[in-house]
């Protein structure tokens, strides 16, 4: 990744095991690419819910005695980066609250597009809110006691809502997960023993030696509990949208999601960008970590031998305090750092996943030539980013986007390289071995597959506006203004 897109949020549960808590714990680290902001944990033993939560990685969050302190057979647990709502403590999830049917806690990756118009809803109804996130919506709705039982309530709740949403529930007995109709988001079902256990990816199953059974299938409900593992199908048959940006930089290589391994597809993607984009050149480098299978891929396919050209550091925490930026590069080196043994004199492809800004990618180039490569052919993995999400990734503004205000050949000149060259959208979707249409792409291509409100952004629910009387005849998030 050229530059930092944030993350957004890495789920996991346990039901039925003495260490759940721990296991959560050991769950969340292998999750903790997906939100670097906060991380929390939530326990029951069947009667009582424990929670702890804070701002950080997961191990800033929890020490010994916390842990030993979320006692019970079950937990959720939740690492985020905020799509939705400022990266504050009251954000922070698993949300819990004890309401008229006992304890529930909920975790949520994705982003609801009808958020604003269902809290508007809610408010109007007296509902008061604790966060500014999305994810708190749902609570609110399930709790409604005018529902005879949790699962009418439930289904209802998931029937409202809109937009990307996996997410894992914990009530007092039982063990939630569930993925949107379209599948933007992926979570796994896995089994420890006689333990079952939910993960936004496979990585998370396997540091806990737990074998992976399936995905949540989209538009499914998964319901654990002592009885054992029910489904539900509660929505109407929908084309599906997996977001095809977990596959090219999110989610971990070591995952499977969507039904296929992300270092294969990456692979994948690094052999058609050497067919859609050859180059004359002595070797390959990635920048690494998430364009190191891609450009394994690259070399695979044009016979150009592999190399090492950058090594990262991997103590470069959060806490890093920067010095006086005495030279323009510092602090992408500090980072990553090129090899010159590597590099000196050599026509070097460079591949990476994706350029945003493009200003991280430059400096990285700079370092790699000031290493002393001879020619810089830049390769990059996914097509151009030219449109914003509202399913769950927070990339900057249009304005930020250097593909959204550059042509081609203005970006190879920025970057100062001697050829540049992004796959294809086609080129992304040969890549994947499911059915094109179940892909959303609207980074790249700006075709939707749900509709969403004109203001929709990360801070909606802060009301920015605050103060001002809304605009009569405002569409809000998605909800039913959006279908006049
Ligand atoms: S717009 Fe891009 S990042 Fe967002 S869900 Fe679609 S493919 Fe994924």
């Amino acid at each position: 990744m050229s530059d930092e897109i944030k993350h957004y949020c890495g789920l996991f549960g346990i039901f039925n095991h003495p260490q759940a808590a721990r296991l959560t714990y050991l769950g969340l680290f292998s999750l903790q690419h997906r939100g670097e902001e906060s991380a929390g944990i939530v326990s029951s033993d069947g009667r009582t819910m424990l929670k702890h939560i804070g701002m950080g990685l997961v191990e800033d969050v929890f020490k010994e005695k916390d842990l030993a302190q979320l006692v019970g057979r079950h937990a959720i647990g939740h690492t985020r980066y905020s799509t939705t709502g400022s990266s504050l403590l009251k954000n922070a999830q698993p949300l819990q609250v004890d309401y008229s049917r006992g304890s529930i806690a909920i975790g949520h990756n994705g982003n609801l597009i009808n958020a604003l118009f269902l809290r508007d809803e809610l408010e109007a109804h007296g509902s008061i809110f604790q966060t500014t996130i999305d994810s708190e919506v749902i609570l609110h709705l399930l709790a409604d006691p005018s529902y005879a039982h949790f699962e009418e309530a439930l289904v209802d709740t998931l029937l409202k809502i809109r937009g990307a949403f996996s997410l894992v529930i914990l009530r007092d007995n039982e063990l939630i997960g569930v993925r949107d109709p379209n599948g933007f988001r992926p979570l796994c079902i896995g089994k420890l023993g006689e333990a079952m256990i939910l993960a936004s990816e496979t990585c998370a199953l396997d540091i806990l030696g737990a074998e992976f059974i399936r995905e949540v299938e989209p538009g499914e409900v998964v319901i654990i509990s002592d009885s054992g593992i029910r489904s539900v199908k509660p929505f109407p048959p929908t084309t599906l949208s997996h977001c095809i940006f977990e596959h090219v930089y999110f989610a971990r290589p070591d995952s499977i999601i969507f039904g296929e391994s992300v270092h294969l597809v990456r692979q994948r993607l690094g052999r058609q960008l050497a067919k859609e984009h050859p180059a004359d050149a002595d070797c390959v480098i990635a920048i690494p970590d998430s364009g190191n299978s891609a450009a394994l891929g690259y070399s695979l396919e044009s016979g150009i031998p592999f190399e090492i050209g950058m090594t990262r550091n991997h103590y470069v925490g959060r806490t890093f305090i920067q010095p006086d930026q005495h030279t323009r590069d510092f602090q992408v080196r500090v980072k990553f750092n090129p090899i010159r043994a590597t590099l000196n004199g050599k026509r070097v492809v460079v591949v990476d996943d994706s350029i945003v800004r493009g200003t991280t990618c430059k400096a990285r180039l700079n370092n790699i030539r000031a290493a002393g490569a001879k020619e810089i052919h830049m390769r990059v993995s996914c097509p151009p980013i030219m449109h914003p999400c509202f399913y769950g990734i927070d990339f900057p503004t249009r304005k930020e986007l250097i593909a959204c205000n550059k042509s081609m050949e203005e970006i190879r000149e920025f970057l100062e390289v001697d050829t540049l060259g992004f796959i294809s959208v086609e080129g992304l979707l040969n890549s994947v071995t499911g059915p094109k249409p179940n892909y959303c792409t609207a980074c790249y291509t700006g075709t939707y597959p749900l509709p969403f409100g004109r203001e929709a952004n990360k801070y909606i629910l802060e009301r920015k506006f605050a103060g001002e009387a809304r605009p009569p005849g405002m569409a809000v998030s998605g909800g039913r203004d959006m279908e006049r």
